[in-house]
C-alpha cells in the first residue's frame, strides 16, 4: 500500500499554495522594513531594519512631565498642561510626531497597514516598561461607530490589545465608548479643541475600572485633551488613576514664537 496518494500530495500542495498566499494577505511584508520594505535579516520587535530604526524619532531629550510632549527649552511643564486641567497622571509617547513617526502612524490609520500594529505596539510597550508604568488594565481612546465604520476598525483598539497581550493585562474593549460624533481635532486650534471633546466620552461599564490603575492607549497626542477627557470619564467612574501611552506625540510648540495657534493644521484625528 503506497504511504501516500498522488492526489492527496497534489491537494495539500495545493493547499500549502493557498495558505501562503492566505498568510502573505494578512501578514504583508512580516519580513520587510515597515518603512523602506528592504527585506530584515533578522526578525526584530520593531518590525524596522537598522536604517529606519536609527532614523526614527524617537522622544527621549526634554519632555513636559505631564504630558510627555518634547520641549525646546527646560521648562519642566508645557503652557498646555500648565494652563490646563489634564486628568491623566502622566502621559509618555515612543516617538516625536515627525519623519518616520509620521509615516508609520500614517500607515497603520490611513494606508489599512493593520500589520503595523505588532511593530508599533511592541515599542510601546518597551517605554510602559522604561517608564516603570504600572497599570491592571488597557483601553483605546474609541472611535465614534461613525467613523469606524469608515475606516474598518480603530488603529489605537489594535495596538491596545497587542500591548494588553504582551503585558498580560486586562484589555477593556468597549468599557469607554464615543456618545457622539464631534468635529475632527485636527481641524481645530487649540481653544476649540479643549471644548470639542468634552462630554463626548462615557463608561460604559464603571464596575470594570473601579479601583483600577488604567492605561490609555491612543496613537497620537497633541495637545492631550483627548486623552485628558477619557481620563475624566474613568476618574469619575472610580478608577485609581488613569496612564497615558501614544505611539508618537507632537512637538510643543509655544504659540508666540511660532505664531500659530497650537495643533493647528496638524491631522491628528480622534
Ligand atoms: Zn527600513
Ligand atoms: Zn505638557
Amino acid at each position: 500500500m503506497e504511504k501516500y496518494s498522488p492526489y492527496g500530495e497534489k491537494r495539500s500542495e495545493k493547499a500549502a499554495i493557498l495558505l501562503t498566499r492566505i498568510a502573505k494577505t494578512l501578514f504583508v511584508d512580516d519580513c520587510n522594513c515597515l518603512l523602506c520594505g528592504k527585506e530584515l535579516v533578522e526578525k526584530n520587535r520593531s518590525g524596522l531594519c537598522p536604517d529606519c530604526l536609527a532614523k526614527l524619532p524617537l522622544n527621549d531629550g526634554e519632555i513636559c512631565r505631564k504630558c510627555g510632549r518634547k520641549l525646546a527649552n527646560e521648562a519642566d511643564y508645557c503652557n498646555t498642561c500648565q494652563n490646563n486641567d489634564r486628568y491623566f497622571d502622566v502621559a509618555r509617547s515612543v516617538c516625536v510626531y515627525e519623519d518616520g513617526a509620521t509615516a508609520l502612524v500614517h500607515g497603520l490609520k490611513f494606508g489599512n497597514k493593520r500589520y503595523f500594529a505588532p511593530g508599533l505596539a511592541n515599542m510601546m510597550t518597551d517605554k510602559y516598561l522604561d517608564e516603570k508604568f504600572d497599570c491592571d488594565c488597557v483601553l483605546a481612546v474609541p472611535l465614534s461607530d461613525k467613523r469606524k465604520r469608515k475606516r474598518g476598525y480603530n488603529q489605537s483598539d489594535l495596538l491596545a490589545r497587542e500591548i494588553s497581550r504582551a503585558l498580560r493585562l486586562d484589555y477593556m474593549k468597549g468599557v469607554v465608548v464615543k456618545t457622539r460624533d464631534n468635529e475632527e481635532q485636527a481641524k481645530l486650534g487649540h481653544a476649540r479643541r479643549e471644548e470639542n471633546v468634552q462630554g463626548v466620552y462615557k463608561v460604559t461599564d464603571a464596575e470594570a475600572v473601579k479601583g483600577k490603575r488604567v492605561l490609555v492607549v491612543d496613537d497620537v497626542l497633541t495637545t492631550g485633551a483627548t486623552a485628558s477627557e477619557v481620563a475624566r470619564v474613568l476618574l469619575k467612574a472610580k478608577a485609581k488613576s488613569v496612564s497615558v501611552l501614544t505611539f508618537a506625540s507632537t512637538k510643543y510648540k509655544v504659540p508666540s514664537e511660532t505664531g500659530d495657534r497650537e495643533g493647528e493644521n496638524e491631522d491628528e484625528m480622534v
